[in-house]
């Protein structure tokens, strides 16, 4: 695996890459055609292209969500492949400017062109309807992260929705985490029940990254991760995304950006900052940060990070470098 490269681009241009493990931005683009554009600025929704420009943004994960109930127990994966061909075609209609990429040497290529890296994940193991053979489909139609589950329990593991008696991964499970390490696709442990979450932390043989999801000792709500979940993440070689949702940034009334630095310094003073990602969940939350009310007002956060005492090179590691080196040890060098 070549993530040095990755690595060494970034280094040498002296540059920051932005990268933002999730947003649900996808759902955007079956409005019909007036509402929403990709590639024009839009006054609804967190994130079209020239608001990821002024962001600053390199790489968006861009997750298709198919956990409505309305989908289960069968149409997750038919809904998942409509989603599937309406990126494809938003994402075609201006190669000039954004590439979907499924492989380091496409992501590297990318990166150095200065095209916005777009990467294609599914938020919800539903979309496989039991069968592991449809992940190797959706892996060839270019899906290359998934989260297990939503909150709910699925036929992979069970969600943090399911409570106190929720279980973990189950055998089918195990054997859909095994197959997405050997294909190259990112196992997002993010909503799972904390034995689902430790379960996928001891199974997987590559790094496993939470792509959205805060800390409980900051904000104690069931979607984010204790001390314990944070070490464990940790020693294991992973990355979590800080989410911008407020109700995972503090229960206090009046949240401000100052809630939200407050994850990135608990977690650096205790955990250290390697750790630290981005995972907006722009387009998936219905409430924002005021001054951080979509994508093109990330400079705030930067600049947070600044005031907080972050020094540059943590600041670059945070900001992309950190979920760049796990995508480097997850996506294969090349291929389909
Ligand atoms: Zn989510």
């Amino acid at each position: 695996m070549n993530d040095g490269n990755l690595e060494c681009a970034s280094e040498n241009n002296a540059k920051i890459l932005i990268a933002d493990g999730h947003c649900d931005t996808i759902h955007l683009f079956c409005k019909p055609k007036g509402e929403y554009s990709f590639h024009v600025e839009n006054n609804t929704g967190h994130i079209d292209l020239p608001r990821l420009r002024r962001g600053g943004v390199n790489l968006q994960c861009f997750a298709v969500c198919c956990v409505e109930p309305r989908y289960t127990p069968c149409g997750a994966l038919r809904r998942t492949l409509v989603l599937f061909e309406h990126f494809a075609r938003e994402m075609g209609n201006n190669s000039n400017n954004v590439a979907v990429v499924k492989n380091l040497d496409e992501l590297e290529r990318t990166l150095n062109g200065g095209k916005l890296a777009a990467l294609l994940t599914v938020e919800g193991g539903e979309a496989l309807e039991g069968e592991l053979e449809v992940l190797h489909c959706l892996y060839h139609l270019g899906m290359r992260g998934m989260g297990l589950t939503w909150n709910h329990r699925n036929e992979l593991a069970d969600g943090v929705g399911v409570g106190s008696a929720a279980g973990g991964l189950t055998a089918f499970g195990r054997e859909v985490v095994s197959e997405m390490n050997k294909l190259g696709i990112m196992v997002d442990a993010s909503h799972l029940s904390p034995r689902s979450f430790y379960d996928v932390l001891e199974h997987s043989s590559s790094p496993v990254v939470v792509t959205h999801a805060n800390a409980a000792g900051v904000c104690n709500h069931r979607r984010n991760l204790d001390d314990s979940q944070l070490r464990a993440l940790r020693d294991q070689g992973g990355t979590i995304g800080i989410c911008f949702y407020p109700p995972f940034t503090t229960s206090a009334p009046g949240v401000n950006l100052d809630h939200l630095l407050d994850h990135f310094c608990y977690i650096a003073e205790r955990f250290g900052t390697g750790m630290l990602a981005l995972g907006s969940d722009f387009d998936g939350i219905q409430e924002t940060i005021p001054g951080l009310e979509d994508v093109s007002h990330l400079p705030a956060l930067t600049a947070g990070l600044i005031k907080r005492g972050f020094n540059m090179e943590e600041i670059r590691m945070i900001l992309g470098g950190n979920f760049l080196q796990v995508l480097g040890k997850i996506l294969k060098e090349q291929g389909t």
